[in-house]
């Protein structure tokens, strides 16, 4: 289905000239395995070697092309470390051409005594005395046209020098050919952009370093492009979602009003106005696809409780699905008290369920006589049938894959797209959310319930960890619970519980029976054992890997400390904080770090201590981290761009937003000669999956 004009693009990197089996699979690691990939790859800076000076007018270190006479060969004695010189001149001084470990016979042949040469290289002025050491081009003058007057430089590649990077993406380009313009031409014209080949060339062929900033016309239509596909293939899913019928869920209300009236608060504005934003979607006659962003602590369950009582009061069926089974079982308990009394049949399916017990509920699900359903991913397995699901609540959303999501909309009716509202913590920035979530409408919580204690956050070196030791105690013996976090390092789960397990021990020796242990290679029975005896109070510290990142409840739980805090990211850590602040109690989060490698560490760390605004912290970890980290790019589903810079170009995100819905309500199925030209664009950033649902044009 690709087109045929991108053929040699989606070509393998083999068939490229000086591209063997051994590079090829050393492109592979680290580009790509596709001629296209190459030409993705760009350079980082250039080497300009138009300079060339007189000897005598060089004074500092300097880049330059010269034609210089060779002299006297200075070959080190045999067993030596000391380099092979070479002497040169011009008319008006010398310069010495140093070679380390070198070869001399080869070298003699190279620069023949008496003979001029073409030398290109780094000129370094030592002590009054201009050196070379390793030219990059030693050539017969009449061979001067080899030499490139401005040469890009690509990142490294661990097995591929520059210089043959470089001649591979040559060969690159040449197999490439223009595509027709899928952008506005007014939008060109008014922006100063190059066309695609042009701008393709123009950075793979700079003749400045200017030309490869972020911002010159070329990057600028790049990015552009690739936002483009990127809105382009959102917008098409969601018209796509938009053509199934969805069902009209009028909101009757003599539930909604009952838990509002027995609710201990009133709901924040923010929650007030989410709700409204939701009904609206839910009484719709199509498909709800909406994202219910806030902040760890806004109240979200509130707001997804309301809106599943939307779908009971139709008589239909409300799902929750959460990533795990303790927040399952949390979700299951709040909802059950928080309906208590209003008849409203709630049950829970995980992955524990077995047997008899099992086959009932499905029954019960099946006949329609529960009316909300909490789980895990059971809820999608295949004997699971419903008697009429009309809704569900998918919690922590970028755990969950795209087949989860298709398992899912196959369990209601046929024909009739399920509602389905997706509720996250993460507070990604806007600029992501678009791109994540652009086939989504979007609800923010935008505001916190009052009278939260904003959590008093500190750092402290490991060095301190005595005195952190210390501290805790006297906490526990004043009735505080205490979570202590130790880092999931990716590389290895296995060391990572290995650290747990020592911190256990020595909070054991210390504390005794008062501190339990909680990781992600526990059985989920142990690990539900473990919180709930947390919960109860029955131990007092908690130590745990990163698995009570999301969700868990324990107000009184008022201090944490976070270990080796360093090796989070910024968005990490406010989940993390989150869960203390909960209750009554003033809380304290000991921030406790290693070695602060790099700048960024201690800027990080700084800006927990300074806000509690998950926003504003995930804009600061975009900022310092840049996106691809923010939410680990590839379990969550996080687009990865493959020219565009999210945190240097996001602000061209909105633009290709509107233009993308434009272009697709002017032309639905991209038949138009623009239409067909926005098809290549999408073949060739790879985001095509939407174009199967086009009629073929
Ligand atoms: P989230 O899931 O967004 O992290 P929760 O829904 O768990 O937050 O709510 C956190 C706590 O705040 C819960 O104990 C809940 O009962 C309480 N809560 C929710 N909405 C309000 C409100 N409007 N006023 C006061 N407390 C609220
Ligand atoms: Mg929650």
């Amino acid at each position: 289905m690709r087109p045929e004009i991108l053929y040699p693009f989606f070509a393998d990197t083999i068939s490229l000239p000086g591209v063997g089996g051994r590079i090829a699979g050393l492109l592979e690691k680290i580009i790509g395995r596709k001629v296209v990939d190459l030409i993705w790859h760009m350079p980082v800076d250039v080497i300009d070697r138009r300079s060339s000076p007189k000897l005598s007018e060089i004074t500092y270190d300097q880049i330059v092309t010269l034609d210089l006479t060779i002299g006297k060969h200075d070959s080190p004695p045999r067993g030596t470390n000391r380099p092979y010189r070479v002497w040169c001149h011009d008319a008006t001084g010398n310069l010495q051409l140093i070679f380390f470990h070198a070869k001399g016979d080869y070298i003699k042949t190279q620069l023949p005594e008496g003979e001029v040469r073409t030398i290109s290289g780094k000129v370094e002025v030592y002590n009054n005395q201009l050196q070379m050491s390793h030219p990059d081009y030693m050539l017969l003058p009449s061979k001067r046209d080899e030499i490139p007057e401005i040469e890009p430089i690509y990142p490294l590649t661990a097995g591929i020098s520059g210089k043959v990077m470089a001649k591979i993406i040559r060969g690159a380009l040449e197999k490439i050919v223009a595509l027709p313009e899928w952008q506005d031409k007014t939008l060109i014209k008014r922006e100063g952009w190059p066309d695609w080949y042009n701008a393709i060339n123009k950075i793979h062929h700079p003749k400045l370093s200017q030309d490869l900033q972020i911002n010159s016309p070329a990057r600028l239509r790049l990015a552009y492009d690739e936002f483009l596909a990127n809105q382009l293939a959102l917008e098409i899913m969601r018209r796509q979602n938009q053509k199934k019928k969805g069902r009209c869920l009028v909101a009757k209300g003599h539930l909604k009003q009952a838990l509002l009236e027995k609710l201990p608060y009133s709901l924040t504005d923010a929650q007030k106005q989410c709700i409204e934003e939701i009904d609206h979607d839910l009484a719709a006659p199509f498909a709800m696809m909406r994202l219910l962003q806030g902040d760890v602590g806004s109240g979200k369950t509130v707001v997804a409780l309301l809106a599943m009582l939307n779908a009971v009061e139709n008589g239909v069926q409300a799902a929750i699905i959460a990533p795990t089974e303790i927040l399952a079982r949390q979700h299951y308990a709040n909802i059950v008290e928080m309906l208590d009394g209003l008849g409203v049949s709630v049950a829970i399916l995980t992955g524990r369920d077995k047997g008899k017990a099992r086959a009932m509920l499905l029954d019960q699900l099946h006949t329609g006589e529960i009316d909300i359903i909490v789980g895990t991913h059971a809820l999608f397995q295949k004997d699971v049938i419903y008697h009429d699901l009309a809704f569900v609540v998918i919690d922590e959303q970028h755990r969950f894959g795209v087949e989860q999501r298709m398992a899912l909309s196959q369990k209601g009716p046929k024909n009739i797209a399920m509602d389905v509202l997706t509720m996250t913590a993460t507070p990604i920035p806007r600029t992501l959310t678009l791109t994540v979530y652009g086939d989504m409408d979007v609800s923010r919580l935008y505001e916190k319930p009052p009278g939260r204690k904003p959590v008093d956050t500190r750092t402290i070196p490991l060095n301190r960890l005595g005195e952190v030791v210390q501290a805790i105690g006297r906490a526990i013996n004043a009735g505080t619970r205490v979570f202590w976090i130790c880092p999931l390092v990716e590389e290895s789960e296995i060391l990572d519980l290995a650290a747990a397990e020592e911190r256990f021990h020595h909070l054991e020796k210390i504390f005794g029976s008062r501190v339990g242990l909680v990781h992600g290679k526990l059985k989920p029975k142990e690990k539900d054992a473990v919180m709930a005896r947390f919960i109860s109070g029955e131990i007092d510290i908690l130590v745990a890997t990163t698995v009570v990142e999301v969700g868990v409840d324990v107000p009184e739980a008022s201090v944490m400390v976070i270990e080796h805090a360093e090796r989070f990211g910024l968005s990490q850590l406010h989940q993390l904080r989150g869960r203390i602040g909960r209750g009554a109690d003033k809380s304290t989060c000991l921030m406790v770090y290693g070695a602060l490698t790099g700048q960024n560490a201690k800027a990080r760390l700084k800006i927990m201590r300074e806000t509690d605004d998950g926003f504003l912290i995930a804009e600061e970890d975009l900022r310092l981290r840049g996106a691809g980290e923010l939410l680990g790019t590839r379990q969550s589903g996080m687009p990865d761009f493959k020219v565009a810079s999210l945190e240097e170009q996001g602000h061209l995100i909105a633009m290709a937003r509107d233009d993308a819905r434009l272009i697709l309500e002017k032309d639905p199925n991209l038949s138009s000669e623009r239409g067909r030209a926005l098809r290549i664009l999408l073949y060739l950033f790879e985001r095509d999956e939407g174009v199967k649902y086009l009629i073929s044009g």
